[in-house]
């Protein structure tokens, strides 16, 4: 066991955007006692940020104040075995894809269309994350966290999360009040796949055995065709979420826009930020040092040397430009620090 704790501590490699950001303070724990015993230890004004990879974060300013948190709870524990099913319990610390190629290695079926999506564990429990027809709510079985306030554990079971589309109670009413160490996954012994989303079927033959690894590596293939790799380009992938519109927007847009793209959604109808976009005409745009990505109108990326403020006029910029042509307002789903 062990608890890193660093002063003025560069966040350069904790955020996928490429900010030089410097946290006051930035401490790393590896089980749940460490967390426990650093919370009792902070004073309560203390400013505390938990993160994960940092890949869905923008720092705004260059100095955090506070205390930067990161887990480095690992490890994976079966739970529960059934003859149908098995419920595995991680570390919020493990890399998310780590995790999705360890269950596809097994044969375990439910996580693989969410491959590659950058992050931990324990984010996607907050986010809800999402790709290609599959929500991590649809194979998340149980929360375990602990309170901010009290240092007491609390287990939250899927349906007290409240989840919706890239949204949990964690990120509305509860917000900052837990962190999340281990979320437990339920995934099916006998996969059932999910191929209808992006019309994934077709890049397999009609007689073709599909198997969890070769959906994977397709949608692996997919992703990194599609998308920028923070490595190269910073970003945090999509930067803002898909709207979701009442039926009577939607149906005086149709009529100006007949090919306009859509899905259905609770209370409304989803429309595609992407489409939005790329009809305004800022794909592949720069303004200062950032532009919209040429490949996927939904990603803002860091051309170099970016600060925040660039990274949000170039956003402001576009949800002004959505906003004047269709009426609809783009929301980050980046979350600005
Ligand atoms: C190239 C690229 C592609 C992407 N594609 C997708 C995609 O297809 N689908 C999708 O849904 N997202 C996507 N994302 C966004 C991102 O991967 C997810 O939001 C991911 O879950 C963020 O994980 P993270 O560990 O980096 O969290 P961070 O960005 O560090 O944090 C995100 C939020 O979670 C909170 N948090 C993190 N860990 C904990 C914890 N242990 N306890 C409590 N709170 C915590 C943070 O405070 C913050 O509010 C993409 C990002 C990139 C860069």
């Amino acid at each position: 066991m062990y608890m890193r704790i660093e002063q003025d501590f560069s966040l350069l490699q904790y955020n996928t955007f490429g900010m030089k950001a410097v946290a006051r303070c930035f401490v790393e724990y590896s089980s749940v006692a460490e967390l426990q015993q650093f919370l009792r230890s902070c004073s309560s004004d203390e400013q505390i940020l938990q993160i994960g990879g940092g890949s869905n974060l923008l720092f705004t300013h260059p100095l955090f104040e506070g205390t930067v948190l990161h887990s480095a709870i690992q490890g994976i524990e079966v739970v529960e075995e059934e003859e149908e099913s098995i419920c595995l319990k991680v570390g919020a610390g493990m890399i998310w894809d780590e995790f999705v190629a360890y269950v596809v290695a097994h044969g375990w079926g439910g996580a693989e269309n969410l491959s590659l999506i950058p992050g931990e564990v324990g984010a996607s429990a907050i986010q809800n994350i999402g790709a290609y027809g599959v929500e991590a709510k649809d194979i998340i079985s149980k929360v375990y966290t602990i309170n901010r306030n009290d240092y007491s554990e609390r287990i939250f079971n899927n349906e007290d999360c409240n989840y919706g589309y890239r949204s949990s109670i964690f990120k509305n009413s509860l917000k900052n009040q837990y962190i999340v160490t281990h979320v437990s996954y339920e995934l099916r012994k006998h996969p059932i796949l999910n191929l209808s989303y992006g019309n994934i079927s077709a890049a397999f033959g009609a007689n073709e055995e599909i198997t969890l690894q070769k959906v994977r590596d397709h949608i692996i293939r997919i992703r990194q065709e599609k998308l920028p790799d923070p490595k190269v380009l910073g970003n945090a992938g999509s930067y803002f979420m898909n709207p979701i519109v009442p039926y009577e927007l939607f149906d005086a847009l149709k009529n100006d826009y007949p090919t306009i793209p859509s899905y259905p959604a609770e209370a409304g109808v989803k429309i595609p930020a992407a489409w939005l976009i790329q009809q305004t005409g800022w794909k592949g745009r720069e303004l200062g040092r950032a532009a919209v990505y040429e490949k996927q109108p939904l990603v803002l990326v860091n051309t170099g040397d970016a600060e925040a403020i660039d990274i949000i006029q170039l956003a402001n910029a576009v949800i002004f430009a959505v906003e004047k042509q269709f009426a609809i307002r783009l929301k980050p789903e980046v979350i600005y620090v």
